[in-house]
């Protein structure tokens, strides 16, 4: 044990005495520090990074990726460490964001009132999507920035407090985009098929996409999707089509971004300038 120690000592000491690895500590973010924020950073790829408690994830190119969550206040400290000990910290609190209110009527009483059959349903869907949301694969396809999965008409916003016939519900999560039953979908980034299940309770046809390191993107309330789980999927690819499946009035597309449990606002997402 000690000739071990002893040996672990001696490499550290003789590896700050390297001009080739003592890589300087760098912080270089694109993205916004707001609640509902997507920040995508680059770094030297031996560097350690970490947000509060959390080590990011860094890859091979040397990106990394973090977001906050709607009403998130906490104060954040980004550290990043490389092999010499040479640190850089850059601390931080989200900018507030004032959201909408929006008023949804004429759900139907089946949707409205779940019965006991219809709840065990919503678990089992929820289970699957909480499933699919600890995934942490090595895929960098977040770094190349987000572009728009329709080009039509935007019909509801990240954040807004939802009113379903007059009651107060979870706050809306997705960008909603217009758009008649089988219009296309198509892939904001390019990624991996996680999930499709065609008739979720709530969210009707829903299409998980991984874009790496915890970042997905979630399409809801689908007719069809036109790729199956495990499937690649290249950025502007028609991936689904649109439906009005699940807790709707008239089809639509939803589209939601998480990073692991973090739902980020995929509009923020969409002005990411990618780091070269
Ligand atoms: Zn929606």
């Amino acid at each position: 044990m000690f000739k071990l120690k002893k040996r672990y000592t001696f490499l550290l000491v003789s590896l700050t005495t390297l001009p080739a690895l003592s890589a300087q500590a760098q912080i270089q973010l694109s993205g916004e520090i707001k609640q509902g924020g997507l920040v995508i950073g680059k770094t030297h790829v031996n560097n350690r990074v970490t947000l509060n408690e959390t080590v990011l994830t860094v890859s091979k190119q040397g990106d990394y990726v973090f977001a906050f969550s709607r009403d998130d206040i906490t104060q954040y400290t980004l550290m990043v460490t490389s092999p010499n000990g040479k640190v850089e910290t850059q601390t931080f609190t989200p900018a507030k964001r004032e959201y909408k209110i929006s008023r949804v009527e004429g759900i139907s009483k089946k949707i409205m009132n779940p019965n006991k059959k219809a709840n065990t349903r919503a678990g089992e869907d929820r289970a699957a999507i909480v499933k699919v949301r600890k995934i942490s694969s090595d895929l960098t396809a977040f770094s190349q920035g987000f572009i728009a999965p329709r080009s039509s008409r935007i019909t509801g916003v990240y954040g807004s407090q939802r009113f379903y016939n007059g009651i107060a519900k979870n706050p809306h999560f997705g960008v909603d985009y217009a758009g008649k039953i089988g219009a296309p979908v198509k892939a904001p980034a390019s990624g991996t098929v996680l999930l499709w299940v065609p008739d979720m309770f709530y969210s009707g046809g829903t299409l998980v996409i991984d874009h790496g390191h915890g970042i997905t993107s979630n399409f809801l309330h689908l007719s069809a999707s036109m790729v199956k789980v495990g499937d690649k999927v290249k950025q502007g690819q028609v991936i689904a089509k649109v439906g009005n499946s699940g807790r709707v009035t008239g089809p639509h597309l939803d589209w939601r971004m998480n990073w692991h449990k973090v739902r980020f606002d995929p509009q923020l997402a969409m002005k990411i300038i990618p780091i070269q």
